[in-house]
């Protein structure tokens, strides 16, 4: 039986047992207590609408109903964790321009090389594509406007803190481990700074609103075995490389030291916008399934529309989605459950 999934807060998380029994299927797998409303991850922060992993994202996530956010955590060379998604600094900063001649023989600028007091003197903007300085997403917010800066972890778990308390309402948190063979050949370990950050904040077990993710499997293992988090922890998977960890056998060893799965959307929903066996096979192995990501500027070429892509997502039974825009998830969520919302 797969963990509930749901965040540290009074709302209702789970559909009234008189409608889940007009719904029920009559199966006698399922488990006996009804299914959660899948979470909704925000992707980076609600990066549909402002630069990704900016507080302001963040602060738009919690806004618009946002169950968790997500953070993605790379190393400063002084060693502390920060909200990056690349370990370079290139296609969502100023750095060039801020610091000439910091780029390595890539002719690239890693995170690493910058103390955190460097990389706050940074303005990061719209994700754009370094070799052209053209947006990846055209229609999102201009790329080069505003004036938003690099926060660390510890900031940003202060700053979502701050807000579910102003607000009444809790949001969880759900860092990624980013490259962490790379960043140990860097001479960091973010997965043992990650979990001693996410103690000291009060996220330690199960029962706290977070989950941490990572795609090295040898990591995921680590993080419970040597590491000893005890907290919610999901595999990600991602493309054919990684077709063994959804093996029978795979998912196994998964569910030896995960909670949950994190597959892309096509592992989920086949190229002909049919739903795969996946989600059933990791019920199965007792995983959950937080698919990632919903884009309204990315569909799959089967989808006519983003709703559809939603639909056809939400209908597979997953546990959560990644998603850029979370106002239209929750909608579509409360749309297609009638009971979702505050
Ligand atoms: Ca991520």
């Amino acid at each position: 039986m797969h963990a509930p999934h749901a965040p540290r807060s009074g709302r209702t998380r789970y559909l009234p047992a008189s409608v889940w029994a007009a719904l029920l299927l009559p199966s006698p797998t399922v488990a006996a207590e009804p299914p959660a409303v899948p979470i909704v991850i925000a992707h980076r922060g609600a990066s549909g609408y402002l630069p990704e992993h900016t507080l302001a994202a963040k602060s738009l996530a919690c806004a618009q109903g946002a169950d968790f956010v997500e953070q993605d955590v790379v190393m400063s060379k002084d060693g502390i964790p920060v909200v990056l998604h690349d370990t370079t600094l290139d296609a969502v900063s100023d750095v060039a321009a801020r610091f000439p001649g910091r780029a390595r023989g890539d002719g690239r600028h890693h995170v690493t090389d910058f103390t955190l007091e460097e990389l706050r003197l940074l303005t990061l903007s719209e994700r754009v594509d370094p070799a052209t300085g053209k947006q990846v997403f055209p229609a999102r917010f201009p790329a080069g406007q505003g004036r938003f800066g690099i926060v660390s972890l510890e900031e940003e778990l202060a700053f979502l803190a701050g807000l579910s308390r102003s607000t009444g309402r809790t949001v969880g948190v759900y860092p990624e481990i980013k490259s962490p063979a790379w960043h140990r050949a860097e001479g960091h370990d973010p997965a043992a700074a990650v979990v001693a950050l996410l103690r000291r904040h009060g996220y330690a077990t199960k029962d706290d609103p977070c989950f941490i993710q990572c795609f090295d499997p040898d990591e995921v293992a680590r993080l419970r075995r040597d590491l000893g988090w005890e907290g919610r922890l999901v595999q990600l998977v991602g493309g054919k490389d990684q077709d063994a960890l959804v093996s029978a056998e795979g998912l196994v060893r998964i569910a030896a030291v995960a909670d949950g799965i994190g597959p892309s959307i096509d592992r989920v929903v086949d190229g002909s916008g049919r739903p795969t066996d996946l989600v059933a096979r990791a019920r199965a192995a007792g995983l959950a399934v937080h698919a990632w990501t919903l884009r309204r500027d990315r569909l799959p070429a089967w989808a006519r529309s983003f709703d559809e892509l939603q639909d056809r997502l939400l209908a597979t039974g997953i546990d959560g989605a990644f998603t850029d825009f979370p106002d239209l998830t929750v909608a579509r969520l409360r749309d297609r459950t009638g009971l979702r919302g505050d």
